[in-house]
């Protein structure tokens, strides 16, 4: 049956969500409460895209360090609480930072930071605030390096966030996009930092600072449930589709084609709402869209990365939910150990160790087996002063292609000109982390998705005034990690 068809018969609009990571969960779960009739294709077998969880020898791991942040927006937050209900623990941040050669807690505390930064960093964080005023200011183009060095000085410009970003993204920190620091960068000013870490000290500090909900299953336990919810309120989740065209005329989106052996089926809807990736978006689109829109898809990059999951016999290795590793010596950015995010509710006799290495196809440790990448890991936590001396039952990775949007110096004018190509389109909305290419955070991704859901009107259409205004609102997203 068609969309006219339906509409004809009073229905509801027809809406076929492409993606099944938070945003497109999200969205199924708003718009089935009433506001339409919903399909989901997803091309992987399970749901929650780079916020999924599974389980290895028993034991709940993620795609690297996941919490849930409760700066979340108020709605988002009071729905994830009512579905996951007792199994969504508030836990507390414990974490360590590697600065200086020394570990220091993460979050930042006041008093460890006094007692274990090594005095000559110490002494030039504060010479960098006390001359702050008579720097001078970078001149040229602005760019992520220039950013920092202005607001937050030298010291932790060259200590932390420039090694950091340079192994995260690859890239120098001058060839990256002031936007990476507005969306990444919390603390702008030392000062800003040291409000942060005196918000830490108890007697000051509200009920959820320096701590993070997780959910007993996992973090994907969030993302199942809410699927749970939205086939419950009638949404179809097509998990293993196989998209092969999405068909337009003109400039209207006219439908969705998935391939099965040799069978086609043609999904008609209202409207589609995409949360895969835009450059993905681009190339499945028949026609081909301009060929401008096709370059600046092809300028467009996605960072990847390879989680490397060490299996050790023994209870646990460390205290800590995560190591997070500004280092360049080392080239994993962070590792987490699952067991200590649900409060080691794993089996005994085993722990595992998760490593985030970023790296694109075609890098050197993109092609290596589990084994060399687990031996390669051993040997950096060896060097840090964390040796691995229980054994090593084995090493098991995955890799993902769409970890991080590259903010490059040019991304803004490519990503401007296919967002604004399809944003012309009618029938078709583009969101979440990857149809917007936003270095978004999960709750940020449910935010986008109850507003693609409000937008949605009642004859099938979009609200394009009020999605311009929540386009906006997205722009104030900050990165939590
Ligand atoms: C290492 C790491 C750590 C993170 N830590 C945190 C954290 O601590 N807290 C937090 O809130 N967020 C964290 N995030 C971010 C979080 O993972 C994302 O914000 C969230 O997953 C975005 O959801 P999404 O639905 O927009 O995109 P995705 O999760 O990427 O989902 C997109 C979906 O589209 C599907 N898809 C892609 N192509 C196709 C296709 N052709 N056909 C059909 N389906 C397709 C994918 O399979 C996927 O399921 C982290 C991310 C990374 C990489």
């Amino acid at each position: 049956m068609t969309a006219d068809a339906d509409r004809e018969g009073g229905r509801l609009p027809r809406v076929t969500v492409l993606g099944a990571g938070p945003a497109g969960i999200a969205a199924a779960y708003a718009l089935t409460k009433g506001k339409a009739k919903v399909e989901v294709l997803e091309r992987a077998p399970v749901a929650g895209g780079n916020s999924t969880s599974f389980q290895i020898d028993g034991i709940w791991c993620d795609y690297g360090s996941h919490r849930f942040h409760p700066v979340a927006d108020e709605n988002v937050l009071a729905d994830v609480k009512a579905l996951l209900g007792d199994d969504l623990l508030l836990q507390p941040r414990h974490g360590r930072i590697r600065l200086g050669g020394r570990w220091i807690h993460f979050p930042l505390k006041l008093q460890d930071a006094l007692l274990k930064l090594p005095p000559a960093f110490a002494a030039s964080l504060i010479g960098d605030m006390a001359l702050k005023k008579f720097r001078k200011k970078s001149s040229g183009p602005r760019s992520f390096s220039s950013v920092l060095y202005d607001g937050l000085g030298p010291t932790i410009s060259e200590n932390f966030y420039f090694p950091y970003v340079r192994k995260l993204w690859g890239l120098d920190p001058d060839k990256l996009a002031v936007t990476l620091a507005e969306r990444r960068v919390s603390g702008s000013s030392i000062g800003k930092i040291l409000g942060k870490m005196l918000r830490m000290i108890p007697g000051l500090r509200g009920e959820t600072t320096g701590r993070f909900y997780y959910p007993k299953k996992g973090f994907g336990q969030i993302s199942n449930t809410m699927v749970s919810a939205a086939e419950g309120q009638g949404a179809a989740f097509r998990f293993g589709a196989n998209i092969v065209r999405i068909e337009r005329e003109g400039n209207r989106v006219t439908g969705v084609v998935t391939k099965d052996g040799d069978t086609e089926t043609r999904h008609e809807p209202d409207q589609v709402y995409s949360t895969i990736p835009l450059t993905t978006v681009v190339k499945l689109m028949d026609p081909p869209p301009p060929p401008e829109v096709i370059m600046a898809a092809e300028a467009i990059r996605f960072r990847g990365m390879i989680l490397v999951y060490l299996i050790l016999e023994t209870d646990r290795f460390t205290e800590y939910d995560a190591h997070y590793f500004p280092e360049l010596s080392i080239p994993i950015s962070r590792m987490s150990e699952p067991k200590n995010y649900n409060s080691a509710t794993g089996p005994k006799g085993r722990t595992i160790l998760c490593a985030e290495l970023p790296c694109d196809p075609g890098e050197k440790w993109w092609d290596m087996s589990d084994d060399e990448l687990g031996k390669h890991y051993c040997e950096w936590l060896g060097n840090l002063g964390l040796p691995v001396k229980v054994p090593v039952i084995r090493t098991e990775t995955r890799r993902i292609a769409h970890a991080y949007p590259v903010y490059d110096l040019d991304y803004q004018r490519h990503f401007e000109t296919v967002d604004n190509w399809l944003s012309s389109l009618d029938g078709f909305l583009s969101f979440g982390r990857q149809g917007l290419f936003a270095h978004d955070n999960t709750h940020h991704a449910f935010a986008m998705a109850y507003a693609a859901s409000d937008v949605l009107t009642a004859e099938g259409g979009i609200d394009r005034a009020r999605w311009a205004e929540h386009r906006h609102e997205f722009e104030s997203h900050r990165v939590e990690d």
